[in-house]
C-alpha cells in the first residue's frame, strides 16, 4: 500500500463509503495568483487511484511543476468514469486508443468484462474538465491504459501509443507529456 506523503486530503482516494467526487469541487483551478491550471494523473500527485489501490506518487513532477508556477489539478479517469478502486486491471483489446475513440475497439478487464464505455466517459471527463477551466497542458501517468502517453498495455502488453485519455486530449490539442512516476 502506499506510503506517507505530505498532499493534501483531497487528493487522496476516498474510502470505499464514500462516493468519487468531482475533484474540480475541491480545487480551485485558476489556483493562488491566477497560475496556470494542468491536468495531473491523480496517482501522481499521490492518491491511491490506482487499479490495485496503490498510488505513482512523483515528488519531482510536483516539484518541477511548482517551480515553473503550474497548478497540479488532479484526475484519474477511471475512476471519474466509474470504475471503483480496487478493480481489475485493464488494456485495450487488440489495436490502439485511437480505435476505440472511433468505435473499432474495445477496453476489457484482465476478467474479460467490457469496460469500454467507462474509459470512454472518463476520458471525455478529463476532456470537459479541460474545457471547462481553461487547461491546456496535461501530465499523465505512462504505461497506463488511460493516461499513457508513449507507452500503454494492448491485450495485456506494453505497447508504444497512448490510452484513451491521452488520445482524446491530444485530439483536442491538449499538449500531454508522460510522466513515469515514483521519483523522489
Ligand atoms: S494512471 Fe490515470 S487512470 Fe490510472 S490510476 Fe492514475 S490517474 Fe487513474
Amino acid at each position: 500500500m502506499g506510503t506517507a506523503h505530505t498532499l493534501p486530503d483531497r487528493w487522496r482516494r476516498p474510502t470505499y463509503d464514500e462516493p468519487v467526487t468531482d475533484p474540480y469541487e475541491a480545487t480551485d483551478p485558476s489556483g493562488p495568483g491566477g497560475a496556470e491550471p494542468v491536468l495531473v494523473s491523480a496517482c501522481l500527485l499521490g492518491r491511491e487511484c490506482r487499479y490495485d489501490g496503490r498510488h505513482n506518487a512523483d515528488d519531482a513532477l510536483a516539484r518541477e511543476l511548482e517551480q515553473r508556477g503550474l497548478r497540479a489539478v488532479p484526475f484519474c479517469p477511471e475512476e471519474q468514469g466509474g470504475l471503483g478502486t480496487p478493480r481489475p486491471a485493464a488494456w485495450i483489446e487488440s489495436k490502439d486508443a485511437a480505435a476505440v475513440l472511433d468505435g473499432g475497439d474495445r477496453v476489457v478487464s484482465e476478467r474479460g468484462r467490457d469496460v469500454t464505455a467507462q474509459f470512454l466517459a472518463g476520458a471525455r471527463a478529463a476532456l470537459h474538465a479541460c474545457r471547462e477551466h481553461d487547461i491546456r497542458r496535461a501530465f499523465l501517468k505512462e504505461r497506463s491504459p488511460s493516461c499513457g502517453v508513449c507507452h500503454t498495455h494492448v491485450h495485456g502488453t506494453l505497447t508504444s501509443g497512448p490510452g484513451v485519455t491521452a488520445a482524446l486530449l491530444q485530439r483536442a490539442g491538449i499538449a500531454v507529456t508522460g510522466v513515469e512516476g515514483h521519483r523522489r
